[in-house]
């Protein structure tokens, strides 16, 4: 392997840490606006609950202020009672004062009902201003933790660009490092695989025989190769004899390897759908496809 390759081995290394980082920076907000959002849920909540509250205790007010009146009026009626002389009087005062109990009695039972429902209520408030306060807090810590640890993760990912440039040096140009960290992104943390035989470790895809002969000269003079299939940078292993085979699928006399590279040629196709394909963006140059 030679020094460019190396070199891109190693970045490839700094950058899934740097990419992996910059991923982590941008889910943390997402966590923070979750409890944030939670936060207005609860002060929503608290809120409506602190209106009901209010009403109800009008209510209460209103009922409790009622039945005063209607208790007072029965004793009027019954202090009336004594000053009365004919029967007729005293039947219209009697049905006066039924009328006044029954709607004293009512009243109380309404006061009553009220009253539960007041304390009832006022155990629901209490419990959503409970919650509203340790939402807040939530969020607080969130904040805190968030502002703190954004500080760091931005100060390890600039010391990892500080890493890239001393390991770029003067082996890897700005367009081929630009290049090189576009490919990473977009293939999973993967920019660079051996290949095995003809078969590209980055896709499993065979690549043609020739191919993969002028790919092992470059290796050794290191220049840089893309595959066609998934456009990583790619580089000829030397594999012992028995794995070289394994991997090879192709005879080098074209007489004997038309007929067998029709049939790869066929099930690289196939097998081209599972993978992105050739990313025309991505790749450098493909002369001899
Ligand atoms: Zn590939």
């Amino acid at each position: 392997m030679n020094d460019k390759l190396e070199c891109l081995r190693k970045l490839q290394e700094v950058l899934r840490e740097k990419f992996s980082l910059e991923d982590q920076v941008k889910s943390i907000p997402a966590h923070l606006n979750e409890e944030s959002e939670k936060l207005e849920k609860a002060e929503e909540n608290y809120k409506n609950l602190s209106d009901k509250l209010a009403e109800i205790v009008q209510e209460h007010k209103s009922l409790a202020i009622r039945y005063e009146d209607a208790s007072a009026q029965k004793i009027s009626y019954e202090k009336q009672v004594e000053f009365i002389n004919t029967q007729r009087e005293f039947e219209a005062l009697a049905k006066q004062l039924e009328e006044a109990k029954t709607l004293e009695q009512s009243l109380l039972k309404q006061r009553d009902s009220k009253d539960s429902e007041e304390k009832a209520m006022e155990k629901e408030v209490r419990k959503a201003s409970e919650e509203l306060d340790s939402q807040r807090a939530i969020v607080e810590e969130e904040r805190g933790k968030v502002e703190g640890k954004l500080d760091e993760m931005t100060a390890k990912i600039r010391e990892l660009e500080e890493e890239c440039e001393a390991i770029k040096g003067d082996q890897i140009s700005d367009e081929l490092f630009e290049k090189f960290q576009n490919i990473v992104r977009k293939k999973g943390g993967e920019g660079i695989v051996p290949v095995y035989g003809q078969v590209c470790t980055g896709c499993d895809l065979i690549l043609p025989m020739q191919f993969v002969i002028d790919l092992q000269l470059k290796t050794r003079n290191g220049e840089i190769e893309y595959c066609p299939y998934c456009s990583r940078i790619i580089y000829k292993e030397e594999l012992d004899e028995d794995m070289e085979k394994a991997y090879t699928f192709e005879q080098l006399e074209p007489s004997k390897a038309e007929g067998k590279s029709q049939d790869k040629k066929q099930q690289d196709d196939s097998q081209g759908d599972d993978d992105s394909g050739f990313d025309s963006t991505l790749g450098g140059d493909f002369e001899g496809f």
